[in-house]
């Protein structure tokens, strides 16, 4: 039977703890059909995406969280990002075959990730965790365990097929049990790969934590959507100046954007370009600004 893709949150009654589940297997095999990778680039990509789709759900924002690492290493790319409407887009490059035994910022040439937070009508948050540990959800709870966010454990598994992943995270505020939070990441921690792919979660969590009460909310479905359209595309031509664009126009007879994410072209003829800047000059900054 196939499986929704979806996300769903949970919460311990009796102590301040949340916790978050997500499993995606249409659009992961979208986005790492994609990308046309394999081995440890194709984990890395599927567990950066459960990773994103965890946090906006947890963050409970209405934007979107991205989650970025541009380095020199074998895979020099990998851009993923979820938006709080559920919709997942992602992309990973990889240049050079990653060695056996390489870590994290050997493999992406880099010694930090950017998690990037969009709340609508707010400035962009951008914080940067240090690619420490042996795979992502390491580098990521080390990130939640010495900035100033909450502390958080993360589970994260990828296969061809299927994406999953699981967090809890200690909320502030007493509890009157002081072992829970410890109490409750020991049990977290002997979940299998297996069982987070495989198992529904409402069984998983009485497989885990059955002495505790345990709250499921509903789940959320996630989709894969790109949010590139011929519009911004524009926009971006325009931020690259007419000059250069007009040189392109000359040299290629029309200027050709592929989007990364979905693979979407946009072509622009010499009199696309002259609308696209005529439009960019006479309206508003605030309408291209993108
Ligand atoms: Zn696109």
């Amino acid at each position: 039977m196939k499986k929704p893709d979806q996300s769903q949150r949970y919460l311990f009654e009796n102590h301040p703890i949340r916790g978050q589940h997500v499993s995606l297997d249409e659009s992961w095999q979208t986005i790492s059909q994609q990308a046309g990778l394999e081995g440890r680039g194709l984990t890395l990509l599927g567990e950066a995406l459960a990773a994103v789709v965890l946090l906006v759900d947890t963050l409970k924002i209405d934007g979107s969280v991205t989650l970025q690492v541009r380095g020199s290493g074998p895979l020099g790319l990998l851009v993923v990002e979820a938006n709080s409407d559920q919709k997942v887009r992602g992309i990973a490059r990889q240049q050079d075959k990653i060695e056996e035994g390489m870590d994290l910022q050997q493999i992406f040439g880099s010694d930090y990730l950017v998690i990037t937070i969009k709340t609508e009508g707010a400035e962009p948050h951008q914080g940067i965790a240090p690619l420490q540990g042996e795979n992502l959800a390491e580098a990521l709870e080390h990130y939640f365990s010495t900035s100033e966010q909450l502390p958080t454990r993360f589970w994260l598994t990828c296969d061809e097929e299927n994406v999953s992943g699981m967090l809890i995270q200690k909320l502030p505020g007493q509890s009157t049990d002081d072992d829970a939070w410890d109490r409750v990441s020991l049990l977290a921690a002997t979940v299998t790969d297996e069982e987070l792919q495989q198992i529904a979660l409402e069984n998983l969590l009485h497989r885990l934590f059955h002495q505790e009460t345990v709250l499921l909310f509903d789940p959320h479905l996630v989709e894969f959507f790109c949010s590139c359209s011929r519009e911004r595309t524009g926009g971006m031509l325009l931020t690259l100046g007419k000059a250069e664009v007009i040189d392109i126009i000359e040299q290629e007879g029309e200027v050709a954007v592929t989007c990364e994410f979905c693979n979407a072209q946009y072509s622009f003829d010499r009199i696309d370009i002259e609308q696209v800047f005529l439009a960019g000059e006479t309206a508003p900054a605030s309408a291209t600004a993108h």
